[in-house]
């Protein structure tokens, strides 16, 4: 027994190093990403529900890896939360969005919001403000038009510092919106106090909206409560017509999803904000 504890031991001190190396491997190379821009902003369309217009874009990150082809930010977003690159990347984030926002208030008539992610480490950092201060003037972004998305586990950690924070980012003009709302554990009470704009209901009540009579009541719920609170709500993972078709008799405000749109390279996003372009 003895032995095998002492196996098992060296088994496991093996793959932790191996993994430790890994992610160090990993790191050093998302920092040279960062140096080399191999990150790259995608945009999915945001639906006006009533009026069937492009209201606002979500900007979406990929890492266009040179050997590994495309990489999804659920792979490497919490390894940057975990290591500081967060920091810098969400400030390039930040900038990118604003400059991207500035080219199609530029090129079109009818420019959307523009939505960016923000990480729980991002929203407690003391450096925060100023990064989205100099990239509004830097880009001449007025208020209303840039949009910060924060999960309600985010919002919900210290909530002191967070309240604080999202205070100071509604001063600078910024619209704000709880990310993946219904998967956490915000009270009622907490929610009022926050300067939001929007709740963005979780795609995972949207899903089996048709058949789940749970997540049905759910979805009416939220947009019930969004409301009495002065709230938008947009929903996330439209798929299909029927979940469209529920949406909008429950006075969805906001529908963003494959229905719709795949997050697309800006000048393919750019397409839709023309006025021919189809939604
Ligand atoms: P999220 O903010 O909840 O974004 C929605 C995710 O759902 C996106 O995945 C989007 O491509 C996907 N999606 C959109 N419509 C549909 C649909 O109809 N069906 C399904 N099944 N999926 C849909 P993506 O782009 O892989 O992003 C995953 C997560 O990574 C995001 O979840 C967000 O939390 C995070 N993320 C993305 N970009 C950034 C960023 O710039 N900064 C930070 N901190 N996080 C980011
Ligand atoms: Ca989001
Ligand atoms: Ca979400
Ligand atoms: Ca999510």
């Amino acid at each position: 027994a003895k032995d095998q504890g002492r196996k098992n031991f060296q088994f496991f001190t093996k793959s932790l190093l191996i993994a430790s190396e890994e992610r160090l491997h990993f790191e050093n190379q998302l920092r040279t990403a960062l140096e080399q821009e191999q990150f790259e902003l995608y945009y999915q369309a945001q639906v006006d529900t009533e009026q069937n217009r492009i209201w606002g874009m979500e900007a979406l990150i990929r890492w266009n890896h040179p050997d590994r082809g495309f990489i999804g930010p659920d792979r490497f977003i919490p390894i940057a939360e975990e290591t500081d690159i967060i920091h810098p990347l969400g400030a390039w984030v930040i900038r990118k969005a604003c400059q991207q926002l500035a080219r199609w208030k530029q090129a079109t008539d009818t420019p959307p919001q523009v939505s960016v992610n923000l990480s729980a480490k991002q929203l407690h950092s003391a450096d925060l403000i100023d990064t989205v201060h100099e990239a509004m003037e830097t880009y001449q972004i007025m208020d209303g038009e840039l949009e910060l998305e924060i999960t309600e586990t985010a919002a919900m950690s210290d909530p002191e510092v967070a309240i604080n924070q999202l205070s100071r980012l509604s001063e600078l003009g910024v619209s704000l919106a709880i990310d993946d709302f219904g998967t956490g554990y915000s009270s009622l009470a907490y929610l009022k106090k926050l300067p939001i704009n929007t709740l963005k209901l979780d795609r995972t009540f949207v899903r089996d909206i048709e058949n789940d009579r749970n997540d049905a009541e759910i979805c009416m719920a939220t947009i019930a409560l969004a409301h009495n609170l002065g709230l938008k709500v947009i929903a996330e993972g439209v798929e299909t017509q029927l979940q469209r078709d529920f949406l909008a008799e429950h006075s969805c405000d906001y529908l963003q999803g494959y229905l719709f749109s795949r997050p697309l390279p800006p000048n393919e996003a750019e397409l839709l904000l023309s006025p021919d372009g189809v939604i």
